[in-house]
């Protein structure tokens, strides 16, 4: 049976994680008002990993006896300055959502709860890859200076992920 404690915070996760998947979506149709499609479908998929991650917790809660209650999902962003401060904001947020995920897990150790210290040790390793992929595109956004061939031809790598 999982300690109530622990089910509370990872029930404000799922709904942080459901708000990241809103904030990559309001992301995506920016790209697709700009013509970005690529950057757009970039969006896309960050979106669906973020509804996975939901879930991987939802069914966390299911698994353990606990009970999955859904909280309201703030409005994000909706409008943007230039491709490069989307991709700057979603960094932002990664971090943010990092420093979510160690505090969940510090929880788990005063909890002494090992399953959620197994289970969070995914999450903690999927931060480091989720960071590195955002900044990576950001530094590639760097070197197109903002010219459209450069934006364009990167919009192309994009979306070939
Ligand atoms: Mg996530």
């Amino acid at each position: 049976m999982i300690g109530k404690r622990i089910e509370q915070a990872i029930n404000e996760q799922i709904k942080n994680e459901l708000y990241s998947a809103y904030l990559y979506l309001s992301m995506a149709a920016y790209f697709e008002d700009q013509n970005l499609p690529g950057m757009a479908k970039w969006m896309y998929g960050q979106a669906k990993e973020e509804q996975e991650h939901a879930m991987k917790f939802f069914r966390f809660i299911v698994e353990r006896g606990g009970r999955v209650e859904l909280h309201a999902i703030d409005k994000p962003d909706f409008t943007f300055e230039s491709p490069l401060s989307v991709f700057e904001k979603s960094l932002a947020h990664e971090k943010l959502v990092t420093s979510l995920i160690y505090k969940l897990y510090e929880i788990a150790l005063e909890e002494k709860d090992y399953p959620a210290q197994v289970m969070l040790q995914w999450f903690i390793e999927e931060q480091v890859e989720e960071e590195d992929n955002v900044t990576g595109v950001i530094e590639m956004l760097k070197m197109t200076d903002g010219k459209p061939y450069q934006l364009l031809m990167l919009d192309g790598k994009l979306g070939a992920r």
